[in-house]
């Protein structure tokens, strides 16, 4: 199979984008989307609508010291955070960060999201909350980097989401995936107390799913 093009990355960058917008993941210009090409890093520009965007206005930063190597527009503001993601993991290649309301209304009250149901595996457990930086700062890279220790998915407190995943597709999923357990799990909680699921069960989960094919 050959390797996706960059004009055809930008393109998923940019439809991404919209489905985040669409699915009501973000309202306005909030979020933002990002994917690695070799030791680059294509970025959404910043404050623009979604659904004007054009894929010739990505930036395109440098992975390793995050020198703006081309830019129609300015960067998102959230560029620190992206890159920190690429480098705290090789896995990394798409990086989707929302603004997500159950996502972001369980990060106001807990530090963590349970394994309340077993598609959580495919975020690698039980997903931290990031604690509060302001927007844009390495601070908050930092902070969202640590929650995402052996992890695909973060919430951050008074702000949002973040997920990653191989491709812009699975990290859309997971970025999907996180709001609706976050839901599941802010739904159950307002009934009582939500059962958890133990590390050992997530195990045999992944072990399953890999034996049969199951796509978490
Ligand atoms: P940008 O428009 O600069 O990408 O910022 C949006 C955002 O979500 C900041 O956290
Ligand atoms: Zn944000």
């Amino acid at each position: 199979m050959h390797a996706t093009s960059e004009h055809e990355v930008r393109r998923q960058v940019v439809d991404v984008s919209r489905r985040m917008l669409r699915s009501g993941l973000v309202t306005g210009t909030s979020g933002n989307v990002s994917a690695r090409v070799d030791d680059r890093v294509l970025i959404t520009p910043s404050g623009v609508d979604y659904e004007q965007m054009l894929p010739d206005q990505l930036a395109t930063l440098d992975l390793h010291d995050g020198a703006v190597l081309d830019a129609p527009l300015p960067p998102s503001s959230e560029a620190p955070l992206h890159l920190a993601v690429y480098r705290g993991s090789e896995d990394a290649r798409a990086v989707v960060h929302t603004h997500a309301p159950w996502a972001t209304a369980l990060g106001l009250v807990r530090d963590t999201l349970p394994s309340v149901h077993y598609a959580i595996r495919a975020l690698g457990g039980p997903v931290r909350v990031a604690p509060y930086a302001t927007f844009g700062s390495p601070e908050l890279a930092a902070h969202v980097s640590e929650a995402l220790r052996e992890r695909r998915g973060a919430l951050m407190r008074n702000h949002g989401a973040v997920a990653y995943g191989g491709d812009l597709e699975e990290a859309t999923q997971n970025a999907e995936k996180l709001e609706w357990l976050c839901q599941l799990y802010c739904r159950a909680a307002a009934l009582g107390e939500p059962a958890e699921l133990t590390m050992a069960e997530l195990e045999d989960v992944a072990r399953s799913a890999q034996q049969t094919g199951y796509r978490l």
